[in-house]
Order: structure tokens, then sequence, then C-alpha cells
């Protein structure tokens, strides 16, 4: 698999400018030599993230003259120890030299990459000069300049400016988070699982998204569900398996892949391969116009008269009780994450859903609306009917109904 990187910059990135009159210089003892603030953790950060981190550094004092080599040496065996870094890349030639390594050159950069395998457009330079921005422009990485309020040779070409590496690692983070999580419940869906995901993945491109994870929560299957699943997240980067210590439910394996969740927006996806990929994307294009988008089913056609009839008894009892207007509760519902972890969602119930929608609109949450086709499962009962399980959501919404009307 190809490699991402962090390259960055020496000075004024990782250890302070010496400022005379102004103008940044590059410490010339070991005493003069500090870290900035904040550099250690933002380091430690983005390698837990996966990224390599590489220096990248002209150091022309040492032919120059100004600075004795054993001196730089030092200074990089001080950040060898105290810093999380992979390499260090030196340029040790001034402007007459005509190197192809001195920045704005991308050669140092270009050396990492060919050695390590490193995708450079999906790699970051970190820099404090127009010569780090240059030549991480040049070599096809985002950029982002550390901005010292030095006004001179300030670049105005970078891709991002930050005040330190702290906020540029912040920067670099946001931009790798999914924007859609897929919570998938499992029980027993060694026939579907796979097919589930193929659906997920097929739908992240047609709504226009790249970045996602699928998380799947298996609630102690007794066949190959997870078995399949781990075979799965072995080959692709997006798929994790949450094992359930004991069963918790459909509910309750739905908040486990909730508290899991890296995304911008969460959705649930059931397991048993009812969603095609079109149904699922038609509910990701409807995400970036409300904090939560509710599903209804366009063909109720495919399902039994009996399981019709106690659906919309269910929605229309619900919209009675809490003044709504919602089509469905039970669908592949997407919300804004911190949202949906700013409510505490009481049941594990089948209610799980309408106790979320119902708290987070009476707190002024935007919701959109979109009909989607579902495919009818081919072998399954629902186990929604069971006596227990109709106990269960009865119970919920009578609790959820006077949680309500406590607060007003
Ligand atoms: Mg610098």
């Amino acid at each position: 698999m190809t490699a991402r990187a962090v390259f960055l910059d020496r000075d004024g990135v990782l250890n302070a400018n010496l400022v005379r009159d102004g103008k940044p210089y590059a410490p010339r003892s070991l005493a003069e030599f500090q870290l900035l603030p904040g550099v250690e953790d933002a380091l430690g950060r983005l390698k837990a993230a996966g990224f390599l981190t590489i220096v990248a550094t002209n150091q022309p004092d040492v032919p120059n003259g100004i600075t004795p080599l054993a001196v730089v040496e030092a200074m990089h065996a001080e950040l060898r120890r105290r810093l999380a870094l992979d390499d260090i890349k030196i340029c040790f030639h001034t402007d007459a030299d005509n190197c192809a390594c001195r920045k704005p050159k991308p050669g140092l950069i270009l050396e990492a990459a060919a050695e390590r395998d490193i995708d450079l457009k999906a790699s970051y330079f970190v820099g404090d000069r127009w010569r780090d921005i240059e030549a991480g422009r040049a070599a096809g990485c985002h950029t982002i300049l550390v901005d010292h309020g030095l006004a001179q040779d300030r670049p105005a070409n970078a891709d991002k400016t930050v005040a330190s590496l702290s906020e540029a690692a912040a920067h670099i983070l946001s931009r790798e988070r999914p924007q859609i999580s897929f919570v998938v419940p499992c029980y027993n869906e060694e026939d579907h699982i796979a097919g589930t995901i193929e659906q997920v993945e097929r739908a992240v491109p047609l709504a226009g998204f790249e970045r996602f994870e699928i998380i799947v929560v298996d609630d102690c299957s007794q066949d190959r569900s997870a078995a399949i699943v781990n075979e799965l997240a072995a080959e692709k980067k997006q798929v994790r398996l949450v094992r359930n210590p004991h069963n918790l439910g459909f509910g309750g394996a739905y908040k486990v892949g909730v508290s899991h969740a890296a995304g911008e927006r969460v959705i649930l996806v059931p397991g048993d391969d009812c969603h095609p990929g079109e149904s699922i994307a038609a509910v990701l294009r409807k995400a970036r116009e409300a904090d939560i988008v509710v599903p209804y089913r366009i063909n109720p056609e495919g399902r039994p008269w009996h399981r019709r009839l106690v659906s919309r008894c269910f929605t229309f009892l619900l919209n009675l009780l809490f003044g709504l207007r919602i089509p469905y509760y039970n669908g592949i519902v997407l919300h804004r994450t911190d949202l949906l972890r700013s409510i505490d969602i009481k049941t594990n119930s089948f209610a799980f859903q309408a106790e979320a929608l119902i708290k987070l609109l009476r707190r002024g949450a935007s919701y959109a609306t979109v009909g989607i086709g579902i495919v009818e499962s081919d072998k399954k009962k629902t186990t929604a009917f069971r006596p227990r399980n109709v106990n269960g959501v009865v119970r919920a919404i009578l609790a959820l109904w006077r949680e309500v009307q406590h607060s007003g």
C-alpha cells in the first residue's frame, strides 16, 4: 500500500527561528535550538493517524561556515530523540550550487517519496517560508503555511495558513475525517453482510462523497458473520468490526456503532442487504440540506399487509403523541454525528430511532425527507413483533412521552 506523509520544514515549524530586525534566522548553537510549544503532541497525533513524518530542511549555514556540521547533527539527534519523526532530509547547499534539493526545488521530497513509496498527492507539506510552499506545490502536496507574522516573503499561494504546527495537524486531521460513518448492526447475517457492505461502497461515490467508514457491530452472531467482516476489513481500510460482548439487540448495537463513529454524519444501514446502493445514495444526497435525513419507503407493496398496517399505526401514534409529521420512523436515518451524540437514547428496543428523532426535533434540529425503494428480505422473518419486543417498544414510547411532558 502506498504511504502518505506529512513533510515538515524545520526552522519556524518544529523549532523557533531567531528573529533579528524582523527577519527569521536558523539557530546556530544547541542552546539556541528550542522546540516550539505543542510540537511533540502534534507529531504524535499525525503519527497515530498513520502518516510518515519527514523533515525537509535547507541548512545553508553549514556550507557558508556559519554553523558547524556537528552542531546541526546534534540538533537533529535532539529532534529524533524528542519527536515522532521517520526521517530528516537535509540540503547542505546554497543557491550558487544549483542543486536539485534546495527548496523551493522539491528534490528532498521526491527523494523521500521514492525511498518510501509515498503518494505525494495524498501528502502534506508544512513550512513557514515561500521556499517551503513552492517546494510542496512542486511535489504535488497540499501545502500549509505556518505564519509567524513576519511580513517579508510571506507566500500567498499556500492551501492553508495557520499559526502553529498544532493548528496544521488539526487541519490535516479534519481533512482526513470521514464524511460519513455507516453503522451496520449485524446479527447472523452471513448471507447478507458482504452484500450490505458492497451496496454501501456503491452508494458513496453515487452521492458525491469520498471519505467514509463502515462500522459493522456484530451482536454475538452464531454464524460466520464476524469472520466474513474480518476478512473484508483486512482488505478494505474503510471496514471495521466491533463485537458486542453480549447481545444488545438492534438498537443497542446501533448505539455502540454511533459511539465508535468518527464521521461528520452517521447513517444506520441494517446488515440484511435490503437497501440497494441507489437508495442509500438518495439519503446521502440530502445530507447537506438538513441535520437529519428521514427516508420513507416508496414501495410498501413489497411488505405483507399486516406489517404495513402495524407500521402505519406506529407512525400515526407517534406523530399524534408528539405533534410531528414524520413519514416513517424506522428507516436508514442519517444524523449529524455531533447532534446525535448530544442526546441520551435510553431504549434499546425498536423504538430507538423514534426516541432519537423526537428528542432532536424537539431541540430544533432540521430534517429532510426522501422516498427510497427497499428490497424485501428473502428468508428472514422480522423479530419486531415478538411479544418481548412489542412490550419494549410500548414501554419506550411511554417513557419518552413522560420525559417529554416533564421537560415541557
Ligand atoms: Mg523555516
